[in-house]
């Protein structure tokens, strides 16, 4: 990275999500949101070459969010524009571990709401309302951002919003550059429209957006944004091809020198063996032998024998398509010869929950399934199975394979998106860490399974799979460096 004398000290950040926990979280977004701008916050100064970073968070004040806070300060009042009539709004700050995090309040985004509903008229006049006045408010405060870093389809419209205002010269927001981040590109949130429509945002005239898109909130965003960033560097490829660019590829691909990719972290402090105090016992990579406690117990709580020999399959997902539960309970039943016992994990899909409790009925003396979501239950579970099945269709990032590897689990997964990314089996540049397979096919998956099942009875080959696993840097720290120096050519780059 090289950085002009011409920069400024301190690069302004603004980063939008619809969630951030700890004070809001649906899903892997808002461990993303609570976690990457303090990262980049604590970046040392020597890493910036002297330079600093004021990440500064923006999301809705839900209502799930008002009813934690104690003491929200009041930092704006303002009109945000729309056609039938300016919408009153005000912005409130509060700190999470330093970080400076606004809320905006406003009627679209309401005192009740859940962060989303499902339907995405409703979001979307939530969202794009929250989009435009979450740029706004930066006016009010006189904090001119230098970068915009949105996030999906939910803050994708601020992007928007701020191309439109630098091409009518408005200056407060002359220098400030845009990101948007992709978490999910099947999620462009289709459906919001009319509510787009109801703000004054018409559908584009650019030919290189496909037509049903030109009034998507995300592909909207992905038109204007500066930099487009997908959460690992594979599914940054991915985008680009017919299999995952959703009927975007072509449009991405005329964008494809302002595309890129980098991993997600993992909460390093809250995913670790060593002090989980949901396990039964704790232990790091220097004893994994007492790792074998967790899976007794874990085997005792659902009521299913222990044998040392025998691989604990386990499975903690989203009971979703995209997940590929589906492949994994048929490869689990054509694999039965071996072996193995499984423990599933999941809601969601009622098809797929039931799938997983027909293996359940049809193997009761080794498949147990837990249709739920329960957190302390997928930590014991990690600690205590041996093997992680994750056969994603599609996968942006993915955590659950890197949790595993931080416990010792080997993940199994397919050679997709994140998953590639993380999982290395017979790869010239990494140790081996896990079991891959390629295709979306039940024969390919078996494979893979089936060497896995055989790797298990090696008892020197598993532990370095779990040791190597164990040893991988999943920390935010290089992540939100490889953000921070983004920015920094961003910036440079734009002027
Ligand atoms: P996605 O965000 O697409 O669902 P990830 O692998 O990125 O998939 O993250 C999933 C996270 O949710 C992991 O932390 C995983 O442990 C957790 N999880 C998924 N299903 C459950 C469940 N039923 N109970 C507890 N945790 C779950």
């Amino acid at each position: 990275m090289s950085i002009s004398s011409s920069l400024p000290s301190t690069l302004r950040v603004l980063f939008l999500a619809a969630e951030a926990a700890p004070l809001i979280k649906v899903g892997g977004l808002g461990d993303v949101a609570g976690s990457l701008p303090l990262a980049l916050r604590a970046i040392p100064g020597e890493q910036l070459e002297g330079r600093s970073l004021d990440v500064r968070l923006v999301i809705p004040y839900h209502g799930e969010v008002a009813r934690k806070l104690l003491d929200p300060q009041p930092v704006a009042s303002f009109l945000v524009n729309h056609p039938s009539g300016p919408i009153p709004t005000r912005a409130f700050i509060t700190y999470v571990d330093g970080l400076p995090v606004y809320m905006i309040e406003g009627a679209p985004i309401g005192t009740e709401a859940p962060v989303y509903t499902g339907d995405n008229y409703i979001d979307g006049l939530k969202y794009a309302y929250f989009s435009l006045a979450a740029v706004e408010m930066t006016r009010q405060m006189n904090w001119q951002p230098d970068i915009l870093h949105a996030n999906d389809w939910h803050t994708a419209l601020s992007v928007f919003y701020l191309a439109k205002r630098r091409l009518s010269r408005d200056p407060f927001f002359a220098r400030t550059r845009s990101i948007i981040g992709i978490h999910n590109l099947p999620f462009m949130g289709a459906g919001a429209e009319r509510a787009l429509d109801e703000f004054g945002i018409r559908p584009v005239r650019d030919l290189r957006l496909p037509e049903w898109a030109r009034q998507f909130p995300l592909p909207l965003g992905l038109l204007a944004s500066d930099r487009i960033v997908a959460v690992s560097p594979t599914y940054a490829k991915e985008i680009l091809t017919p299999e995952f660019g959703c009927g975007l590829q072509d449009f991405l691909n005329s964008r494809r020198s302002v595309v890129s990719g980098i991993l997600n972290g993992l909460n390093q402090d809250s995913w670790d063996p060593s002090r989980d105090s949901a396990l039964s016992k704790c232990y790091t990579m220097d004893s994994l032998d007492d790792r074998e406690e967790n899976k007794k117990a874990l085997l005792q709580e659902f009521d299913l024998p222990y044998d040392p020999q025998v691989p604990l399959v386990i499975l903690i997902s989203r009971m979703d398509p995209q997940k590929g539960v589906d492949l994994a309970v048929d490869s689990l039943k054509e694999m039965a010869h071996h072996p193995w016992q499984a423990i599933l994990l999941g809601t969601g899909d009622p098809i797929l929950e039931s799938a997983c409790r027909s293996l359940e009925a049809q193997f009761p003396e080794r498949v147990r399934a837990a249709i739920r979501f329960d957190t302390k239950l997928s930590r014991r579970m990690y600690a205590g199975g041996d093997l992680l099945l994750m056969p994603s269709r599609y996968e942006p990032c993915g955590l659950a394979q890197m949790i595993a590897m931080r416990y010792g689990c080997v993940p199994l997964a397919r050679s997709t998106g994140g998953l590639r990314d993380t999982v290395f089996e017979d790869s010239t540049e990494h140790p081996n860490n896990g079991f891959l397979f390629k295709d979306v096919r039940v024969e390919e998956l078996n494979a893979a399974l089936e060497r896995a099942l055989k790797s298990f009875s090696n008892r020197i080959f598993w532990r370095e799979l779990q040791v190597n696993g164990m040893r991988q840097d999943f920390s935010w720290e290089k992540s939100a460096l490889e953000y921070a120096n983004l920015y920094f050519d961003l910036w440079e780059n734009q002027r």
